[in-house]
């Protein structure tokens, strides 16, 4: 441990050294974050030194907060709806385990998540001692209904289903699923952390959002295909009194109750999620769903051209192919059960498809 201080400049020399060192975005396929538009990045400064957690103190980025669960509300075909900005799907997940579980108040409380959910299930269930019931998916990468149902019980506070899943890019029945939350009296939950901000813009997507009976809550990530800064997450709720039982006192903030997990959080990234569904609107964001779908197809028919067979025709921009390896630098990842994931984010140009396509095609060919 250095007791000195050091100079601005040789610090900004060691870390401009350290970020030279991370991958740069013109290779990365394997994300689901993408670099922030500048009108994300122009919102997130001019709010930099904002706290939500305190939001008496800054009643104009509340308001910005405000105008950004409005926007998901009218999106999700809920305009009444409530709403919680929060760091991203993980919270959101952990968020909407906290009420149901809170709500439940069994002794041995359970949730049901399809094969294909994230692993944000598996740590929140571990954090709050909720037993996590895995229902299989059928062929097509989607959760089983019928077999999602034998495992519900009087325990089960929580069904969960995933539009546009991490690895396959699918979407579960949800319509299914709203009718066995309805008739088992259980909250159901969507994961849209993906595809909250791709499956509204396409035509002729599965329907995944409040207009669905029996969804209760739609967890969506602006800093996922809402190319806004890191962190931003949305979690929406049909009904704003979920909230009330994770209410706790806040004697010395400027509001006297909270039920966010966090206590100090960022209005930056809530403006700069604001800032670029605002700039560009409904149409300029079905216009950025479409390019990147038009470049998933493009990249899964120029695979194929290769012999490289598609696992699936996804829902949404997450493309997968059977087990192959891909030339150096590209950065690409492989599902669980190892076949090659590559996510067609808004940085993944044609241009960039066709490089990978070339590379690819001289190095499979060796
Ligand atoms: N849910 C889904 C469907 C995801 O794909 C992800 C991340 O990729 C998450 C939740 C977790 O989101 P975060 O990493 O922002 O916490």
């Amino acid at each position: 441990m250095v007791s000195d201080g050091i100079s601005s400049e040789s610090l900004f020399c060691f870390l401009e050294e350290c970020r030279r060192r991370d991958i740069c975005w013109d290779h990365i396929l394997s994300s689901m974050c993408t670099p922030p538009h500048q009108v994300a990045v122009r919102a997130h400064n001019l709010f930099m030194e904002t706290n939500l957690g305190d939001p008496g103190l800054f009643p104009g980025t509340a308001h910005v907060d405000e105008l950004l669960i409005r926007w998901f509300g009218d999106l999700y075909h809920a305009p009444d709806a409530g709403g919680c900005s929060t760091s991203g799907g993980t919270e959101s997940n952990i968020q909407v385990l906290r009420f149901t579980k809170a709500a439940k108040k069994s002794d041995h409380p359970n949730i049901i998540v399809p094969a294909s959910a994230h692993f944000s299930f598996e740590k929140a269930c571990r954090m709050m001692g909720i037993e996590m019931r895995v229902a299989p998916l059928d062929g097509q990468y989607r959760m089983d209904i019928p077999k999602t149902a034998e495992l519900v019980d009087k325990d089960t506070c929580c069904l969960i289903g995933i539009a546009g899943t991490t690895e396959y890019g699918m979407t579960d029945p949800i319509p299914a699923l709203g009718k066995l939350a309805e008739e088992e009296d259980i909250h159901l939950h969507v994961d849209a952390a993906f595809g909250g901000l791709v499956l509204p813009f396409l035509k002729d997507a599965p329907q995944f959002d409040f207009k669905v009976s029996g969804v209760g809550s739609i967890s969506v990530d602006p800093h996922k295909m809402g190319m806004s800064t890191i962190p931003s997450g949305v979690l929406m709720v049909r009904d704003e009194a979920c909230f009330c039982n994770l209410l706790v006192d806040t004697p010395y903030l400027t509001v006297k109750q909270s039920y966010s997990l966090s206590g100090t959080r960022p209005g930056a990234s809530v403006a700069g999620a604001y800032a670029v569904l605002a700039h560009f609107g409904k149409d300029g964001m079905e216009a950025i769903v479409a390019g990147c779908m038009e470049n998933t197809r493009r990249l899964t028919e120029g695979m194929e051209a290769y012999g490289v067979k598609r696992k699936i025709t996804p829902d949404v921009n997450v493309a997968t192919f059977e087990h192959t390896e891909v030339p150096e630098p590209w950065a690409v990842s492989y599902t669980r059960s190892g076949d090659l994931r590559i996510v067609c984010m808004p940085h993944v140009h044609r241009d960039v498809i066709e490089k990978f396509l070339s590379e690819f095609g001289e190095f499979h060919d060796r």
